[in-house]
């Protein structure tokens, strides 16, 4: 039988990152995969997502050169060409990873695991054929699954999740969103900019669950600005056949009146679920709340059974692939007998690729007066920013969260052009729990659009240059 020190089960970014983090730091390491090396960061969400909606920035790029004296008549969308650029995109990074595994020497098992016990995990190959290995610590990453509302079950064709819907071809002419948390966000922002019809339904009050409601807001008045019918505190009751065939008529309720519409698809985006039923956890000892979540100490990620370790989508914590690195890290580290910093889930960042993007990390103002800080606030709207003015993305604004008594800084909330690259600076200062004034004395290289973080920074310090 063989034997390692370290068998992983999942292969996607926390899987995966555990299993080259710890053979790079001598381990000898197995990873069991049932379906795809990236799991569903690479093969069916983030990467994915990200690659339909850089064609949406390429058309709109496109589609607005004439104000910069490119004149290439009106784009049109080829979208057979959208979808196999992104496969070759995903193609690659599959590739890729599963090359690094290799030269890290990981031994990889294509089959399905099952934990028999600690330090024991049955591997049953799609042939048919199990084998058993064992390890010193055996690490779940699992990952998650979709999640669906009470009468929309998924038929993968006129009722979809992102799983399906991030490979449409063709596109459809009208969608109905249910949910505008980041994934119904992000769909929206990229189907309206190659010119789908979308309908997004949000039970709540505000887009994007706990992104600072300023953001949000910005965010769904200028969905609304490119025709997306968003509607915040929508309650969606039911879908039928519509009267045209091909067409779903789907039902909700929004500001007291019983509404319908008809649209091609129904996306629903209400958030993921963790997968980990069918694994044999609950038998080994492992313990899982009602949710389905494995529950760890979140200090060490060490589940109910000695050996055992837990991390990524399956847990309670951000359902983030960076987050899931993270927790490899911290798991690997406490495997190996370190102490690990444990992940300080405050603080992670939180990057939405929607135009505008939204990007976070830290408390909002909200969050901040809860805990008791006495706060102070700035906002640099990207409008006075030469280098927004340069890209003609002058939208959107950096605002900086602060303890008013020590200047430092507690969280920042980024909505404009490149949000989601800007908020590594932010996240650090917030991370590194600099001051306002330490972040403000830096040198912001000019004409850049970190200049908008910069100057909410100095702002703090009451003084200012602009
Ligand atoms: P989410 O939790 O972000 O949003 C789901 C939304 O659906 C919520 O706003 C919720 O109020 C709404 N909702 C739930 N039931 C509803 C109903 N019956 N009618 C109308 N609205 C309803 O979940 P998601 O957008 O599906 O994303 C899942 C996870 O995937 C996220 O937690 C996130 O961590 C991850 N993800 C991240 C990114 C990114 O970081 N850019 C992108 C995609 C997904």
């Amino acid at each position: 039988m063989a034997r390692f020190d370290v068998v992983v089960i999942g292969g996607g970014p926390g899987g995966y990152g555990a299993a080259l983090y710890g053979a790079s730091a001598g381990l000898n390491v197995a990873l069991v995969e049932a379906r795809d090396i990236g799991g569903t960061c690479l093969n069916r969400g983030c990467i994915p997502a990200k690659e339909l909606l850089q064609t949406a920035e390429v058309f709109r790029t496109v589609a607005g050169a004439g104000e910069f004296g490119v004149q290439v008549g009106a784009p049109s969308i080829d979208w057979t060409q959208a979808v196999k650029r992104q496969g070759q995109v995903v193609s690659r990074l599959v590739k890729g990873t599963t090359g690094l595994l290799g030269r890290r020497e990981v031994a990889m098992y294509a089959g399905f695991g099952r934990l028999a016990g600690a330090g024991v995990v049955d591997v049953m190959g799609s042939d048919g054929a199990g084998e058993r290995i064992e390890a010193d610590a055996v690490i779940l990453a699992t990952g998650s699954a979709p999640a669906t509302i009470p009468g929309f079950d998924i038929d993968g064709d006129r009722i979809c999740t992102s799983d399906q819907a991030l490979f449409w071809d063709p596109l459809p002419r009208s969608v109905a969103i249910v949910g505008a948390g980041v994934i119904g966000a992000e769909f929206a922002s990229a189907l309206t900019d190659v010119g789908v019809q979308v309908l997004l339904l949000e039970a709540l009050p505000k887009m994007l669950g706990s992104s600072d409601p300023e953001l949000s807001e910005h965010l769904r008045k200028e969905l609304v600005k490119r025709r997306v019918d968003v509607r915040l505190g929508a309650s969606v009751t039911g879908h039928r056949p519509a009267e045209t065939p091909g067409m779903e008529t789907i039902a909700f309720t929004h500001s007291g009146e019983d509404l319908e519409a008809d649209v091609e698809k129904v996306l629903v985006a209400v958030g993921r679920r963790p997968y980990t039923g069918g694994m044999g956890f609950a038998e080994a000892g492992v313990a899982v709340d009602a949710r389905g979540f494995i529950e760890v100490d979140p200090e060490t990620l060490r589940t109910s059974v000695d050996g055992v370790w837990a991390l990524g989508d399956c847990i309670a914590t951000p359902a983030l692939a960076h987050v899931a690195y993270a927790e490899a890290m911290v798991a690997i580290r406490a495997i190996l007998g370190e102490a690990p910093a444990p992940v300080n889930y405050d603080g992670v960042p939180w990057c939405v690729y929607t135009h505008p993007e939204v990007a976070w990390a830290g408390l909002d103002e909200d969050e901040a007066r809860a805990r008791g800080y006495e706060v102070e606030v700035v906002k640099t709207n990207y409008a006075a920013i030469g280098r927004a003015m340069i890209l003609g993305e002058t939208k959107g604004f950096v605002k900086i969260v602060a303890d008013a008594k020590t200047g430092r800084m507690l969280g920042v909330h980024i909505v404009g052009p490149w949000a989601t690259e800007q908020l590594t600076e932010g996240y650090l200062s917030v991370n590194w729990e600099a001051t306002a004034a330490e972040l403000g004395h830096l040198v912001h290289a000019h004409p850049t659009l970190s200049e908008a973080m910069g100057e909410s920074a100095l702002r703090l310090t009451g003084r200012s240059i602009h």
